[in-house]
């Protein structure tokens, strides 16, 4: 337990789901609403992913990717209130939801060492402020001891037509089935998460029914105001 009296007040907020069920927009949005920082834990795993391509490095290619990870500089950190990551110095944040980072990055995100290593920068935020946090392990494996936790779900088809409206190649369904039969964090519904339905729901009503949520789950009207 941290001796800063601080800590005891910094909660972290956990917020998974499938792909383009609407978990950033409502993890954003609720961001706003509570003053949070919000953390986007599959940038992360799409930065490692984009720096891999740069060195021509097969996502398939485990060794190789482990040997990168010892060579490369993390920095994950915030600018205002949006978490923000650099690789040697460098930002790739225009380049993440490229094709080819999309069809590669699950296949990184299975390889433990990848996941060791983002999970320490992923708690770290916690050392320094209070966050919601959206990813795929973020309620089972990141903070499995926060009370605030919400698993966002849509329909496949209503999943698959917010990637093409957006005008993104992304194949949904394969990614969900790599991250979801993954042995190490798959994504699943953490103990203690509720899940909330974003197949018919507006931005505002979705963000209304998932602070229902966090009330039930205990979070003080404080931070509502
Ligand atoms: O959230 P987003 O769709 O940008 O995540 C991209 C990929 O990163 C996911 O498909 C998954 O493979 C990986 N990821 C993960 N664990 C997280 C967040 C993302 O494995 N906590």
């Amino acid at each position: 337990m941290s001796s800063d009296p601080a800590a005891i007040r910094r909660f972290a907020i956990a917020i998974d789901g499938p792909a383009a069920s609407g978990k950033s927009t409502v993890a954003k949005e609720i961001a706003k609403r509570l003053g949070l920082v919000m953390v986007n834990s599959g940038e992360m795993y799409r930065a490692v992913t984009w720096k891999a391509l740069q060195e021509n490095i097969d996502s398939s290619d485990s060794a190789a990717v482990v040997a990168m990870l010892g060579r490369i500089d993390i920095q994950c950190g915030e600018i205002g209130m949006s978490s923000t990551c650099t690789i040697d110095g460098e930002n790739p944040s225009d380049e993440l939801r490229s094709e080819a980072v999309n069809s590669n990055v699950s296949a990184i995100s299975a390889i433990p060492e990848v996941r060791a290593l983002l999970t320490t920068l992923q708690r770290n935020y916690l050392d320094r402020t209070s966050i919601i946090m959206e990813g795929r392990d973020i309620g089972s494996v990141v903070f499995p001891d926060t009370p605030f936790k919400i698993y966002v779900d849509a329909d496949q088809a209503v999943r698959n037509a917010r990637r093409s409206d957006a005008g993104e190649a992304d194949s949904v369904h394969e990614r969900d089935t790599a991250d979801s039969t993954r042995k190490n964090a798959p994504l699943v519904i953490a103990d203690g998460a509720v899940v909330l339905d974003n197949s018919h729901h507006t931005v505002e009503s979705a963000v209304e029914a998932a602070i229902a949520i966090l009330k039930q789950q205990g979070l003080p009207d404080i931070y509502l105001s």
